[in-house]
């Protein structure tokens, strides 16, 4: 009996593992059954029973109307008693967009070798000359400083050019007069910005994601297209887009803002319109928008369109001189100054042609936001949270080395050390997530989970690396002046927490949520056969997503256990992959049947409950959300050709990525509401316990080596972002400093070695570089170099202070002298 039990656990597993047709299954049952009935002695009557059983069993599962009868038909019954009903915006949210390499990672068995052959997302020659000339250009323009504390707004010049050049339209095709660019692209110039001034990048940002040209190129009329996307492209038009309410912002689709279809007189003539009465908030570029694209509910009491009186959320699309609508007045976003405040309208009168798409699309709008939600939210607040952990790990790996304390680089402290790898690893997972993501969006993806998990990640990740780029600068990053060149930055982060979905809504909602059902193999189709289809259609769609959902829980089961067991040392690894990060892919193939193991139990344990269950659908996502950013990490590795200098910021990141997987898988079981399942799950998927471990500090130490060091690796973890080669800013005396310390170490090793050897006598008050000159232990150059490198050290570690306005009088004094035309400015 003992080896029955072993052979037929074995059989188990191997036909679980592969997860074979139910077909098979029948052939090993009855296998077992005869070599039980042979190797046993059972008696006849015993036998009986169990080859009836087995025949009946096999008989049901494999016989489509048996099954369906006395199974499936059953479940449906059940399934559509107890799946909640979802309203229309549900439904638009859950239908949004594609899936892509999320759904191989919730399938439980994700292709390598499909995500390893896609191809490195690359700018072309055209848009890496915009990156380099038009975006070198602008980034040289800004001072942040000036900026953020004297105009509380960009330069009058600034906006000239950004609109001269064509940023406010790089999403918009060409044949309307924009630049036409990729996500990539358009990713690659927000990046840049991003490392110079966020009001510039902000400003950018806005105009080339969710908004007035991405709503009007997917579903503007012909007449609205060729009018409005050529002035939006020359930037004769500033858009915003105005969802948000005092009373509805995460519950989006809750907008209080309404119209009413009436007629009306527009231009002199009669005419069908709209009477809209709007207050809205927080509105990007409101306070300057000529274009208010606006979200309302629309009305129909008098069936002037149709039978339908709530026709729902319209987008339209109101030019901002129109009498009654109310703009100009501003929030101060955590001293961001980027133009952002309310606006409002009292019963506006707007003819219907200002309705997206025209009148058939009133009421379509929530739809039409959530299809063109994805690829904005994959491109700017990954992209800027990216330009933001760039220029922190030059910044501060520089800083950390020209600044010293206890004689030793404020780097090579292990405590600073820590924070500083931390921050270099972080950087480079965010910058192959912002790249893979881009690129998905390039190759015609609108990924709506994908898009989630990086904007939450990304900007979550950049909230960290500012934190600890805080701590290292210490002093220096907390007085505010044109010397801090991260203040501003910490001071804004909460902004891209809060916007595109407030991250705790993203994280506990969304991720999982929208991810269950879109990325899922079979959920969806169980789903629209319950409430969708109706009779045999359903009874048979149903059949089929069911029972191989049920094939695909054992699987992942099976797999989970046996990669538990074996240490994932059976999980496959890619032909593609390289021998250093192989164990990397075996780890996933592990996590990845695990999740979706977890994700069907969790569903199946708490059904529609798990909606409202945040903290499980929060962890499960998290595991979904690391298993997507190791991906993009290991993908970047392979497509940058195995740079071995960059191991240690693979090594750091996929291993941390890992082990917060666990901790989150750890979580879930520890808190699953059924409690004789925990056990279950615990010993299913980490058989002989949890498997990852935390990154060593050896990796930590090479990450935090990479940024304290001038060269390729250092580089190629910041390229992209904007590097100031003028000495009289604040960052290009930084980089300048850098060097001249590096250069200078030598130097500085003689003159310790003097002074331990007796040969120098450093005195308070004395030059000892000009002592050790003098007696020639250094060169005449040798000083003149460290004298260049003690004044811009110097200058790096200055703070600024001011007179007690803050030097308000003076800059406004400043300002407008340079404000002024230039006759006036003349005279
Ligand atoms: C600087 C800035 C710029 C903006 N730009 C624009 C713009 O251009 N256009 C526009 O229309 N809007 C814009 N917004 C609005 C932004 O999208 C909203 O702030 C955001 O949707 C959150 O709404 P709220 O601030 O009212 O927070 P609330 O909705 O009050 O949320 C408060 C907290 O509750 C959490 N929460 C809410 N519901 C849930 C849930 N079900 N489960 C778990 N947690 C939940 C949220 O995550 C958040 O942490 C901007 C906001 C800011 C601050």
């Amino acid at each position: 009996m003992l080896a029955f039990f072993l052979v037929a656990f074995a059989t188990v597993l191997v036909l679980g593992y592969f997860q074979v047709q139910l077909a098979w299954w029948s052939v090993a049952a009855a296998a077992l059954a005869a070599y039980l009935s042979s190797a046993a002695d059972l008696g006849w009557f015993t036998g009986m029973i169990l080859w009836t059983a087995v025949i009946a069993l096999a008989v049901v599962l494999n016989f489509v109307p048996l099954r369906r009868k006395w199974i499936t038909d059953r479940v449906l019954a059940i399934y559509r008693r107890i799946l909640p009903d979802m309203s229309q915006t549900e439904k638009d949210a859950i239908d949004a967009g594609t899936v892509w390499w999320d759904a191989d990672l919730f399938s439980g068995r994700p292709d390598w070798d499909k995500l390893l052959a896609t191809p490195e997302p690359k700018l072309s020659a055209e848009e890496q000359a915009f990156v380099d000339g038009p975006c070198e250009e602008l980034c040289a323009m800004l001072n942040d400083w000036e900026i953020t504390h004297e105009r509380f707004d960009l330069p009058p010049k600034v906006w000239q050019f950004i609109k001269e050049q064509g940023f406010l339209g790089m999403i918009i095709p060409k044949r309307y007069g924009g630049l036409g660019f990729s996500a990539l692209a358009h990713s690659a110039v927000v990046m840049k910005l991003s490392t110079r001034s966020n009001a510039a990048a902000v400003s950018v940002m806005v105009p080339n994601s969710l908004g007035p040209a991405e709503l009007l190129l997917a579903f503007g009329t012909d007449e609205q297209k060729d009018h409005t996307l050529p002035r939006l492209a020359r930037g004769q038009e500033i858009p915003c887009f105005a969802l948000t309410s005092p009373e509805a912002g995460s519950d989006a689709a809750s907008i209080p803002d309404s119209g009413v279809v009436c007629k009306g007189e527009w231009q002199g003539k009669p005419v069908l319109g709209m009477r809209v009465t709007w207050d809205k908030r927080y509105i990007t570029l409101g306070p300057v928008a000529t274009l208010l694209g606006l979200a309302f509910r629309l009305y129909d009491p008098e069936h002037l369109l149709g039978d339908e009186e709530d026709l729902g959320i319209t987008c339209a699309l109101v030019p901002t001189d129109t009498p009654g609508v109310n703009i100009g007045r501003r929030h101060l976003p955590l001293n961001a100054a980027f133009q952002n405040g309310p606006n409002s309208g009292k019963d506006v009168f707007m003819p219907l042609e200002w309705i997206i798409g025209g009148k058939d699309y009133a009421g379509k709008g929530w739809m039409m936001l959530m299809h063109c939600l994805a690829a904005g939210r994959s491109i700017s607040l990954p992209t800027s949270s990216a330009g933001g952990a760039k220029a922190l790990a030059r910044y501060t790996g520089a800083y950390a080395r020209v600044r010293s304390q206890f004689r030793t680089p404020i780097g090579k402290l292990e405590g600073v050390e820590e924070a500083l790898g931390r921050i270099a690893a972080n950087c480079y997972m965010m910058d192959a997530t912002r790249v893979m993501t881009a690129g998905a969006v390039d190759a015609g993806e609108k990924p709506a989970v994908i898009s989630a998990i990086a904007k939450y990640h990304m900007t979550e990740r950049a909230r960290k690396v500012v934190d600890d780029a805080m701590d290292i600068h210490g002093g220096k990053g907390i007085c505010l002046g044109p010397n801090n060149w991260l203040g501003r930055g910490y001071q804004v982060t909460p902004v891209a927490i809060t916007v595109e979905g407030a991250n705790i809504l993203t994280r506990s909602l969304i991720i999982f949520g929208q991810g269950a059902i879109r990325c899922h193999p079979y959920v969806l189709r169980e789903m629209h056969a319950a409430k969708d289809m109706q009779g045999e259609e359903a009874a048979n769609e149903f059949d089929d997503a069911f029972t191989s959902h049920v094939g695909h829980v054992i699987g992942n089961g099976t797999r989970a256990f046996v990669h538990g067991l074996s240490g994932s040392r059976l999980a496959p690894v890619p032909a593609g992959a390289a021998p250093e990060t192989a164990r990397y892919y075996q780890r996933l193939g592990h996590l990845s049947s695990a999740f979706a193991f977890l994700a069907d139990m969790s569903m199946v344990a708490m059904g529609g409950a798990l909606k409202r269950k945040e903290k499980i659908s929060a962890r499960l996502g998290d595991v979904l959300s690391m298993m997507y950013l190791v991906s993009a990490t290991l993908k970047r590795y392979e497509d940058q050709g195995r740079q071995q200098a960059d191991l240690p910021l693979v090594h750091w990141s996929v291993r941390d990525a890992l082990w917060h997987a666990q901790q989150a898988i750890d979580a879930i079981y520890a808190n699953f509401p059924v409690k004789p399942l925990r056990w279950l799950l615990r010993w299913v998927v980490f058989p002989i316990g949890t498997p990852f471990r935390p990154p060593k500090d050896r990796h930590n130490a090479g990450c935090a080596a990479l940024v304290l060091e001038p060269g390729e690796a250092r580089d190629r973890l910041t390229a992209g972002m904007y590097v100031p080669k003028d000495q009289r800013d604040a960052t290009g005396v930084l980089e300048a400093a850098f060097g001249a310390t590096v250069a200078c170490e030598p130097i500085e090793k003689k003159l310790r070695e003097a002074v331990k050897a007796g040969t120098l006598a450093p005195r308070p008050g004395v030059d000892t570089a000009g002592l050790a000159r003098d007696k020639g232990i250094i060169s005449a150059e040798d000083y003149a170099a460290w004298q260049r490198k003690e004044a811009l050290r110097k200058d790096v570690i200055k703070v600024d202070d001011f007179p007690q306005d803050y030097g308000r009088a003076e800059s406004l004094e400043k300002l407008a002298r340079e404000d002024q035309p230039p006759a006036k400015a003349a005279a």
